[in-house]
């Protein structure tokens, strides 16, 4: 049994192990781990802390998957539910479907008896403040009202998506990803975020689109992304790491060609992508385009969790 996580899932990952070594499920150990990231309000970028989009909303997108049923669960763009994780596994297990976004899945969740809170920290609403007082001509969020807000933040934005360049925002963005393989030899992946922060409301990225943020097949692997979702979802990255493993490329060569793919996009915004991986016998590896990326895994015989640098690809 193995958890394998990015590097922000330090927070979680001992969480996530303590559930295999009880004897729970790869999905329980993913959804686990997640979870303990979507509680860490000093990650900007899952969950409570989380970065807003532009409009000053805490929007968050996740994803799960079984491997052993291939069944999967996804929310996009939900505001005050916590564990987004835990939402995209109710619709998983409670309803007929595979994603629910937006009002639709806040509907969802209410239903279900989870509860809502406040996401937007302190430190995070003032981030958003200082990104819109930064901005020329600097925005008073307080001193515009109503409709003529939303346009003027709005407007922002698209002036904002005009030669995006990640690697140049003022905040940090990310996401969580877990992928776990438990002593029965299931694989699970999840994944959590809040997507880029100040980003254009309504904008979903990869992690909640099935086979795109993570993909789980007990016959081939998991794997799952962070980054630029705008290239993942064109090439839908993880179920691509998957296919090529069933191909019967060693775990190496799939993540290789899974990455080589985003790369003959010819998108400077691949420059922003890193994806994890897990084989069924529990070999793991990451590949980033982005330079000095780590990740982190933790097996059944180790007391602590080791940190992995990725293999960098380079554009
Ligand atoms: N993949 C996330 C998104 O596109 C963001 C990130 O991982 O940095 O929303």
């Amino acid at each position: 049994m193995i958890v394998v996580s990015t590097a922000n899932g330090t927070a979680g990952i001992r969480e996530a192990m303590a559930v295999l070594r009880d004897g729970g499920s790869a999905l329980d150990a993913v959804e686990a781990g997640t979870r303990r990231v979507e509680l860490n309000a000093r990650d900007h970028t899952v969950g409570l802390g989380g970065l807003p989009n532009i409009l000053g909303e805490v929007r968050l997108d996740a994803s799960i998957m079984d491997g052993h049923t291939l069944r999967a669960g996804a929310v996009g763009s939900v505001r005050g539910i916590l564990h987004a994780v835990t939402l995209a596994r109710r619709v998983m297990e409670q309803s007929p479907h595979v994603l629910l976004v937006a009002d639709g899945a806040e509907r969802f969740a209410r239903e279900i008896g989870m509860a809502e809170q406040d996401l937007l920290t302190e430190q995070a609403a003032a981030r958003w403040r200082e990104r819109l007082a930064n901005r020329q001509p600097p925005v008073d969020p307080d001193g515009i009202a109503g409709r003529d807000r939303l346009l003027e933040l709005v407007g922002d934005a698209r002036d904002s998506m005009r030669g995006w360049d990640p690697a140049g925002t003022d905040a940090p963005h990310g996401t969580v990803n877990f992928l776990a393989l438990d002593g029965g030899g299931n694989l699970a992946s999840a994944v959590s975020t809040s997507g880029y922060p100040w980003g254009y409301p309504g904008r979903l990225g990869d992690s909640p689109i099935i086979g795109a943020g993570g993909y789980a097949d007990n016959r081939w692997g998991a794997a799952a992304s962070t980054g630029t979702g705008e290239v993942v979802l064109r090439t839908l990255t993880t179920r691509s790491v998957v296919l090529y493993l069933r191909t019967g490329m060693t775990l190496d060569q799939a993540m290789r060609a899974a990455l080589s793919d985003l790369g003959a996009l010819n998108d400077p915004l691949a420059g922003h992508v890193a994806v994890i991986a897990l084989t069924p016998s529990g070999r793991h590896a990451g590949y980033a385009y982005r330079s000095g990326e780590h990740y982190v895994y933790l097996d059944g015989a180790m007391a602590e969790p080791e940190i992995a640098a990725m293999v960098q690809m380079r554009l």
